[in-house]
């Protein structure tokens, strides 16, 4: 079955939300395909204490102030997909969630978006497919050696799942400061935290808030043609949740440097020191879900696709959303994807109107 569409958003997280609410203000038919059977994008498969590091009121995408959470300042993934939830419902948003889109290809005057279940012909086609569905694990040593269990952080829920036992987790940004400060809070699993370079907590008072802000300085400077102000990274990786704080004062977060290998039963460092485990759970970060753009043959050799703005470079028809900051600055966060689903509509909104 085919089917003529103006615009096909491809996912159905927060960013295939945000851009739903903005064709819909400009008039243009859309649908949005999803590929998850419910409501909520990748919130839906987070682990089981994770909070948002900014208040609601600072997490909200456009239209809809995200509401605050009973008795939470910092409110958790099941109120994200509460909130995701209602805001497909509450603007009428045309998600057909379980449908997997496998290709996007050209196909004259239109896209051609090829699904399990059928296929569309559009004029336009946003991608917000996230990153989630693509963890990342770097080529370690010894990796298929180990007899252990190993994880990414998509696969981890609860500490109850590893109690008495040795963990080791890998990573030192924002999931492997949480999931090893999760881990150490419960009291019952013995945890071993390994970052690549020592870790850079940000000062206890910066919140998503904060990194909102700076961001966007950073934008507003580089578009005035200013000196680049330095994005986030600059100020550190680790965001000072409560959990994190609270590991870290009690010194239950410290952090040892990579190991240079796995074996059998555990990890070794470079100067012979070794440490057994039972399981090691890489919080190694994520790549793009870009394969079903493959066919346009958009890729440079950094894995991403060149954008301006929004849109690619490559194909004018195809605008990219969420993924991170190279799609914008804040893209891949719930306050900063509204603007630039703004931005994605309006440039598609006068692409159609010129054709
Ligand atoms: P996703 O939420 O991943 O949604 C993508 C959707 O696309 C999914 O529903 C998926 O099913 C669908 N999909 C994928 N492939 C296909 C396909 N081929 N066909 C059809 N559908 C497809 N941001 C904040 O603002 N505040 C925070 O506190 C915060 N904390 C975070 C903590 C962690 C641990 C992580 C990992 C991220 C956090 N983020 C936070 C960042 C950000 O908000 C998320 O990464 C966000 O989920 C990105 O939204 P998205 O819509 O781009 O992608």
């Amino acid at each position: 079955m085919t089917n003529l569409v103006d615009v096909v958003v491809i996912g159905g997280g927060q960013a295939g939300l945000a851009s739903g609410y903005h064709l819909r203000r400009r008039g243009l038919d859309f649908t949005v395909l999803d590929a998850d059977p419910a409501p909520g994008g990748s919130w839906q498969h987070m682990w089981d204490s994770l909070h948002l590091f900014s208040p609601a009121e600072h997490s909200s995408l456009p239209g809809r102030l995200m509401p605050a959470q009973a008795g939470e300042t910092y409110p958790d993934a099941g109120h994200v997909i509460d909130y995701l939830a209602d805001y497909e419902k509450r603007y009428d948003l045309p998600v057909q969630h379980g449908t997997r889109v496998d290709a996007v290809r050209r196909d004259g005057e239109r896209l051609l978006v090829e699904a399990d279940t059928a296929t569309w012909q559009a004029r336009a086609v946003i991608s917000a497919t996230g990153t989630w569905s693509r963890p990342f694990l770097p080529a370690v040593p010894g990796r298929r050696t180990f007899a252990g269990r190993q994880l990414h952080t998509v696969n981890y829920r609860a500490p109850a799942d590893f109690t008495g036992q040795r963990v080791v987790v890998v990573g030192g940004g924002n999931s492997g400061a949480q999931i090893a400060a999760d881990l150490a809070l419960d009291g019952q699993v013995e945890v071993t935290w390994v970052t690549q370079r020592p870790p850079r907590f940000l000062a206890d008072d910066i919140d998503g808030r904060a990194l909102f802000d700076v961001a966007t300085a950073r934008r507003r400077a580089l578009d005035d043609g200013r000196d680049d102000t330095g994005g986030v990274g600059s100020l550190g990786d680790i965001v000072a949740v409560p959990p994190v704080r609270a590991d870290r004062d009690a010194g239950l977060l410290t952090a040892k440097p990579m190991f240079s290998q796995l074996s059998a039963d555990g990890v070794r460092w470079a100067d012979g020191c070794r440490e057994s485990a039972d399981a090691v759970i890489w919080c190694t970060g994520f790549r793009p879900a870009l394969s079903h753009l493959a066919p346009l043959q958009l890729r440079g050799t950094s894995g991403h696709i060149a954008t301006e703005g929004t849109r690619a470079v490559g194909e004018p028809r195809l605008h990219l959303l969420g993924y991170g900051d190279w799609t914008g600055p804040a893209s891949a966060t719930l306050i900063g994807v509204g603007r630039l689903a703004r931005d994605a509509a309006r440039n598609i909104a006068e692409l159609l109107a010129h054709n």
